[in-house]
């Protein structure tokens, strides 16, 4: 079976929230859920950081200020993995795409490869929970106030407006995140089950690369 075959009955699920909406926790969770890929773009970058490769050395003040990293960067990095993924079932992807250049960059590659996202969830987090999480779970370089205060600003100039290019395409489940971590993932779970019940046409990527969404 090629990892195109596979392609049409893969789940393909990505997350868009806020720094500290809870994108990580819960992106585990829903992949353990469904048995598909978690792929987290700010692991990926974190763990070429720590190991001190190419990419880690290029995108290491970046990511540590709070900015976002080249779109270039991104795909190169997330390519792999996101085809391994799609072979084997599908994938969550948390923390990518960012903007709405970086989804328009992989609907494109999605058409040409079978791949794409057919799900879009929205974790939805008011500004001052985001905060009180940022900080209690502070992580080093990348969380002190300045910083944090960064990120979702960065989050409110780039990668809100994905919000409405994901209702306008394709499907986008909104979810408070604000309540807690088992009731949220709750709520996803059975958005997705049915919104996969009644859009089973949406899988079909491969064989119609013009729903390809990503
Ligand atoms: P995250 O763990 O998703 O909050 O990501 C941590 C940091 O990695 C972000 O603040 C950015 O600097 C960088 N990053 C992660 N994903 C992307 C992306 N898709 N595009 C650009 N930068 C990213």
């Amino acid at each position: 079976m090629t990892m195109q075959s596979a392609a049409p009955r893969a789940k393909r699920i990505l997350m868009i929230g806020a720094p500290g909406a809870g994108k990580g926790t819960q992106a585990q969770l829903i992949a353990q859920q469904f048995g598909v890929t978690h792929i987290a773009s700010g692991d990926l970058l974190r763990k070429n950081i720590a190991e001190g490769t190419t990419i880690g050395r290029t995108v290491e003040q970046l990511v540590n200020k709070g900015e976002l990293v080249p779109d270039s960067i991104i795909m190169d990095m997330l390519r792999k993995p996101v085809l391994a993924a799609n072979a084997a079932g599908g994938y969550v992807l948390d923390g990518f795409p960012r903007t709405v250049e970086q989804a328009e960059a992989a609907y494109r590659t999605a058409g040409s490869l079978g791949v794409g996202v057919q799900i879009a969830i929205h974790l939805d987090v008011p500004e001052d929970e985001l905060t009180r999480r940022m900080l209690a779970r502070a992580r080093g370089a990348d969380d002190t106030v300045d910083v944090i205060k960064h990120r979702i600003k960065v989050y409110e100039e780039k990668t809100r407006p994905l919000l409405e290019y994901y209702q306008q395409r394709e499907l986008l489940i909104q979810v408070n995140g604000a309540r807690p971590v088992g009731e949220v993932t709750w709520s996803i779970v059975v958005q997705l089950q049915r919104a996969f019940k009644q859009r089973p046409a949406a899988a079909r990527t491969a064989a119609a690369p013009d729903r390809a969404v990503a």
